[in-house]
């Protein structure tokens, strides 16, 4: 392994993945580490369990902290994640200084994004849908990045991590770096940003017990919304404690008499109300997250209705707030978002009425969207401008933490649109 590259990556979400997969095809020699395993997705309970959950400060202990989810492995919280794509708002990304548009249309060029064909969507999903059309509720198709001609119907592994290759995951574009000549080293733990007088120059990282350094010419962070804001922190380029959003969800569930299901594409379809901040879509997912969920808020009589029950997902966009500290995150509701999702479950329970559910209940809140601690273009302490330069010449960062605060959209589109568009602006600087 050379002791010098080009551009080194540190994570290897859509983002690491994004730029990597497009610094690669310019010919540029790169390095990405990451922290988790590339261990071939198996679709487990125990695999997933593995990639990894984050609980907010309390998240145990109170309903008003979030429980964040994400992923720890090789393609980050792609491996695991719901595979909705969302278009980026180009407005407000060209307002910031940002084109995405030609970066996005690369995108649409390239992955395999669209609708799921109506024999893959499940009979759950088809329900909640009815249900909300004939509440005059704008509820459809979302589109997804999943290829309908492997995807099986009557299966949930994708929640687990898809081992059939029916579900994109930033992999895909790895497996492709590194056929144009990218090292990807997993299980490698970048511990801090190395600086020669004021410039990053490289990374220490932890390998099989040991430490490592190596030098490149640009050092990108793109560990994620935690990760990222962790290591600048970590390397003294950042204070502690950035305020950051989440996203947070609740699930709605009901059970209905006469659907013998709970296994289908989750997010297959649903509404996004922008004004108010709300977004909704079906959840089905397997058996043993639906029992956590009913466990969570003492709802025994219903641990055992998995296959009849119908599941909303009510996301709200959450004003920035918390903070990430070197072991801990905190995220806690404040009054305008305990509002938003008042009135969000509120719709949710009317929809699921409407389709003929019966017993509702709802979780407890949690989170999957964690970003926005270095807000392109927000001012802020660690904010990046809108080359996602840091203030350390030298030091880019390219993954959820740049996302303009408030959010509130699935990111991964937005998130592979900038990893190109920063990849093909870095040909200036390499
Ligand atoms: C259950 C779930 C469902 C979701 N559903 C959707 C969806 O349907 N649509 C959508 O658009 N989004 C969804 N998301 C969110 C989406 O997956 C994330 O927003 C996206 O993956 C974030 O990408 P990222 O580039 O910020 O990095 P991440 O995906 O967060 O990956 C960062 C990587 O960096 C690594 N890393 C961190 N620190 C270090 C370090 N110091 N050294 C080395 N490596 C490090 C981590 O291990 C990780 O692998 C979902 C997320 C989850 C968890």
């Amino acid at each position: 392994m050379p002791a010098r590259y080009d551009a080194i990556v540190v994570g290897s979400g859509p983002g690491g993945a994004s730029v990597s997969h497009t610094l690669a095809r310019h010919g540029q020699r790169v390095l990405v580490l990451e922290q988790g395993s590339g261990a071939p997705l198996r679709g487990t309970l125990a695999q997933m369990a593995g990639i990894g959950a984050i609980p907010g400060k309390g998240a145990f202990f109170h309903r008003d902290a979030s429980l964040l989810v994400r992923g720890l492995a090789t393609g980050g919280s792609s491996t695991l994640n719901f595979a909705t794509a969302a278009a980026p708002p180009l407005e407000r990304f060209a307002a910031l200084g940002i084109d995405l548009a030609p970066a996005l249309a690369e995108c649409h060029a390239e992955l395999p994004i669209g609708q799921l064909p109506d024999e893959l969507l499940g009979p759950m999903a088809r329900r909640i849908m009815q249900a909300a059309l004939s509440s005059g509720l704008p509820w459809q198709k979302l589109d997804k990045m999943i290829r309908p001609a492997i995807c099986r119907t009557g299966c949930w592994r994708c929640v687990y991590g898809c081992p059939y290759g029916a579900k994109w995951t930033a992999r895909d574009l790895l497996d492709d770096a590194r056929l144009r000549g990218t090292h990807i080293l997993d299980n490698a733990q970048a511990m801090r940003v190395l600086l020669d007088q004021g410039r990053a120059v490289g990374v220490e990282y932890l390998r099989d017990g040991s430490l490592h350094t190596v030098h490149a010419s640009v050092v990108i962070l793109a560990g994620g919304g935690i990760g990222s804001p962790r290591l600048l922190h970590a390397s003294g380029l950042a204070p502690r404690s950035l305020p950051f959003i989440s996203d947070p969800v609740v699930a709605v569930m009901g059970a209905v008499d006469d659907i013998d299901g709970g296994a289908e594409v989750p997010m297959a379809a649903g509404m996004a109300l922008p004004e108010e901040g709300l977004s909704f879509a079906d959840l089905t997912l397997p058996r043993p997250m639906y029992q956590a969920f009913a466990l969570q808020v003492g709802r025994i009589d219903r641990l055992f209705a998995h296959r009849r029950t119908l599941s909303i997902m009510v996301k709200i966009r959450d004003l920035a707030g918390g903070g990430i500290g070197p072991r801990w995150v905190d995220k806690t509701l404040q009054a305008q978002d305990r509002e938003r999702f008042r009135r969000g479950t509120a719709l949710a329970r009317r929809i699921l009425s409407q389709a003929g559910a019966r017993h509702v209940f709802q979780s407890w809140h949690f989170a999957a969207h964690p970003g926005a601690a270095l807000a392109v273009g927000s001012g802020g302490p660690a904010a990046v401008d809108s080359d996602l330069r840091s203030a350390t010449p030298g030091l880019y960062v390219c993954d959820a933490s740049v996302l303009p605060a408030p959010w509130g959209l699935p990111p991964t589109l937005t998130l592979l649109a900038l990893g190109k568009r920063l990849g093909h602006r870095l040909q200036d600087f390499l």
